[in-house]
């Protein structure tokens, strides 16, 4: 990656140079960001990146619980929001208004609190609201897609501009949401419930996802999608990968399509533990697992190359 330390438009907030993201991500492992960008609010984030070169990438990132960056880090801008956009606000008709930096158990517990159901299964989900609203995520049977009424996105272009739910094309663990854009804040909708009913389900999701992830680890969440009618982590474990290793990366022995960072694992190893993973499913069942964890920026060998954001 460059070392060329070009001029950023002004900005209210912070821009660092080879900014860490090893420091926070859940993997704790992969080269910087060439800046790390700390906007201080929408506006600040929108004049930013309309004053940005467009030829710059820009890569928005949440807390990194979904997230491999590679060992030659991320070339252009990666975008994290600030504590200051994490505001959770409850609205007229069972809904919550949340800032694109709040987390998903931060916004479960303010709609428990004011008796909307419908949000639990995001206490959950370690991620933050614009990381939901891009990956779509969700669990027990329910996703983001289910909640979401509206999210506002500043576009790569600066423009800010509220989508409605349907604008974003959403799949399964999919959004259509453009490289560069920023989910800066969602709405989402319940139905009325008892507090301590939603409690109860938020406890007992807590309770199951405690035995059943490795939540302690150094990990990415879910790395494959379950294929159509068929779950990653039984065809991995058809395919004989639990526990398998490579230098300091482990297939997870407690739920085998989690990956693990066991020390000093390199991003390189934890992705060629994932492509091991995939080409020994592939040649027992014959399915080709997808990624969902989000594999951005460049490998160590070829920074040079500047292959951000490649899938
Ligand atoms: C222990 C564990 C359990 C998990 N369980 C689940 C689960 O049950 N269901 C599930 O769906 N996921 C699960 N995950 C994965 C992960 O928590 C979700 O995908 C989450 O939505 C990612 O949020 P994040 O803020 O960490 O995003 P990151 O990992 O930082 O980024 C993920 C993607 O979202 C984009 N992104 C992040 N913030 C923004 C933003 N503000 N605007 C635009 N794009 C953005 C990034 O560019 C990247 O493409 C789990 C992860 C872990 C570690």
């Amino acid at each position: 990656m460059s070392n060329v330390c070009y001029a950023l438009p002004p900005l209210q907030g912070t821009a660092e140079h080879q900014g860490s993201l090893a420091d926070f991500i859940w993997f704790r492992t992969g080269g910087p960001a060439e800046w790390l960008v700390r906007p201080k609010d929408v506006h600040d984030l929108s004049v930013f990146l309309a004053g940005l070169d467009p030829r710059t990438p820009v890569l928005p990132v949440g807390v990194g619980s979904n997230l491999i960056v590679r060992d030659g880090g991320v070339p252009g801008v990666v975008v994290r929001l600030p504590k200051a956009m994490a505001k959770v606000a409850i609205e007229p008709e069972n809904r919550v208004r949340a800032g694109g930096a709040a987390m998903g158990i931060s916004v479960a517990s303010a709609a428990r609190d004011a008796g909307i159901a419908g949000l639990e299964f995001l206490r959950g989900i370690p991620g933050t609201v614009g990381g939901a609203v891009k990956m779509n995520a969700g669990a027990y049977g329910r996703d983001t897609s289910d909640i979401l009424i509206e999210a506002t996105v500043v576009t790569r272009s600066g423009d800010v501009e509220t989508w409605p739910a349907a604008r974003f094309g959403y799949t399964y663990r999919h959004s259509d949401l453009p490289a560069g854009a920023v989910v800066v804040e969602a709405v989402f909708e319940g139905v009325p419930g008892d507090p301590k009913v939603i409690g109860a389900e938020m406890d007992r999701i807590a309770a199951e996802r405690e035995a059943s992830q490795p939540l302690r680890s150094r990990t990415g969440g879910s790395t494959f999608k379950n294929p159509d009618g068929d779950k990653a982590w039984a065809l991995i474990d058809a395919a004989g990968c639990r526990g398998l290793t490579r230098g300091d990366a482990q297939v997870s022995e407690k739920h085998c399509n989690f990956l693990l960072n066991l020390g000093s694992a390199t991003s390189a190893d934890i992705e060629a533990l994932g492509e091991e993973v995939r080409a020994k499913v592939k040649a027992h069942s014959g399915v080709e697992l997808e990624w969902e964890i989000q594999r951005v920026g460049v490998f160590s060998d070829d920074a040079s190359k500047k292959r951000v954001g490649v899938k």
